[in-house]
């Protein structure tokens, strides 16, 4: 490992190419504390081309984090529909009614830390850029470029490697530069330090990085490997009445407060068709009639693969359970474009269409 890398040296060629080369973006040209926060919940595992038209259509919608604060969860759990990781709406949703609560986003790291759902990376990430904090933001791009830089052999999720990482990328930073220098970081890893490919020809620290030198610098940062997502067997119903279908909006977990053509996984040794006829009796107090297999959709998560076999099915309009779990609202419903409707249940309810301008999909999503 070189130990010529002075901070300032460093800091100076990462700020010069920042401002030579950083893609121009809505957040970065009005650095707003909510537009900060809303932007970096949105790009947490997800491209930034995608975030866009959910961002614009966001702050249309909810200007500032009290409007966003007052919202009903269903709506923000439907505006979102489509982006992925549902997670992070919640974790909106709850920071920013904290937030306008203490009447506003606070302004420094450790307060922001105080906000439900808001870890270390996106309080320093607001704390950073929004209020020109000069406090370490370490999220995966990061992660990646100052491994390599510093030729970081060990694992960096580690607790030794996190400290590592937050004081590297602290001695980077300084009052009047903390928004430049976090933002100029993870330019910096979406771009030139790329997980494959990195292109050293292109990056302002070709001559100070340890990676750059060696055969493979993409060997870096030195990750354990990703467990293969488990295979998930599962089965979804549709039921059709003319242009509405069956739908049910899940309780939280995953996907939940989402709606769906109701869809659970199959119980080992269970058939399909029976596993049907346990979620809608069991879960929502319906008989059904199953009918034809329609296909199968796939749908991989972080950690699942999920392989769904579809059924057409009838609905008895039975009773209502006196608690049902994992749903908590069902019905039958038209257009779908301002229901919140997952990915997986996008693809389900594609699969059984012959109606296709009913169910437009939404954005393109990762989950
Ligand atoms: S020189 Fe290459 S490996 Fe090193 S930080 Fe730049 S892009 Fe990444």
């Amino acid at each position: 490992m070189t130990t010529t890398k002075l901070p300032e040296a460093l800091q100076a060629s990462l700020l010069q190419w920042y401002h030579a080369h950083r893609r121009k973006l809505p957040w970065r040209e009005d650095p707003q504390p909510w537009h900060v926060m809303l932007s970096e919940l949105m790009c947490q595992q997800t491209r930034i081309a995608t975030v866009l038209p959910y961002y614009d259509r966001f702050l249309e919608r909810w200007p500032t984090v009290q409007d966003f604060a007052a919202a009903p969860e269903e709506q923000v759990m439907s505006a979102w529909a489509g982006l992925g990781y549902y997670r992070r709406a919640r974790n909106l949703h709850a920071a920013a009614k904290e937030a306008a609560a203490r009447g506003g986003i606070p302004s420094t790291k450790a307060e922001l830390l105080e906000l439900p759902g808001i870890g270390p990376y996106t309080a320093g990430a607001i704390a950073s850029i929004a209020f020109g904090e000069p406090v370490a933001a370490v999220d995966g791009n990061v992660e990646r470029v100052l491994t390599r830089l510093h030729g970081y052999a060990d694992n960096p999720r580690r607790a030794a490697g996190k400290r590592w990482l937050e004081a590297r990328a602290l001695e980077l930073t300084g009052p009047g530069v903390a928004g430049d220098v976090t933002q100029a970081l993870m330019e910096l890893g979406a771009t030139a330090c790329s997980p494959r490919n990195p292109s050293c020809g292109a990056c302002p620290w070709s001559e100070h990085c340890d990676a750059a030198r060696m055969e493979d610098p993409s060997s870096l940062p030195a990750l354990p490997a990703r467990r293969k997502p488990v295979l998930t067997p599962m089965v979804a119903g549709v039921c059709r009445d003319d242009d509405v279908v069956f739908l049910a909006r899940r309780a939280p977990g995953l996907f939940g407060g989402l709606w769906e053509p109701p869809c659970e996984p199959v119980s080992q040794g269970e058939s399909p068709e029976d596993a049907l006829r346990r979620v809608f009796r069991e879960r929502l107090g319906r008989r059904i009639e199953v009918g034809r297999r329609v296909g199968e959709v796939r749908h991989q998560l972080t950690h699942r693969d999920l392989r769904v076999q579809v059924f057409e099915v009838t609905v008895q309009p039975t009773r209502r359970p006196p608690s049902a779990e994992g749903y908590v609202e069902q019905g039958y419903h038209g257009a779908t474009k301002d229901l919140g409707l997952s990915r997986l249940a996008e693809k389900v309810l594609h699969l059984t269409d012959e109606a296709p301008p009913l169910w437009v999909a939404a954005a393109p999503a990762t989950t």
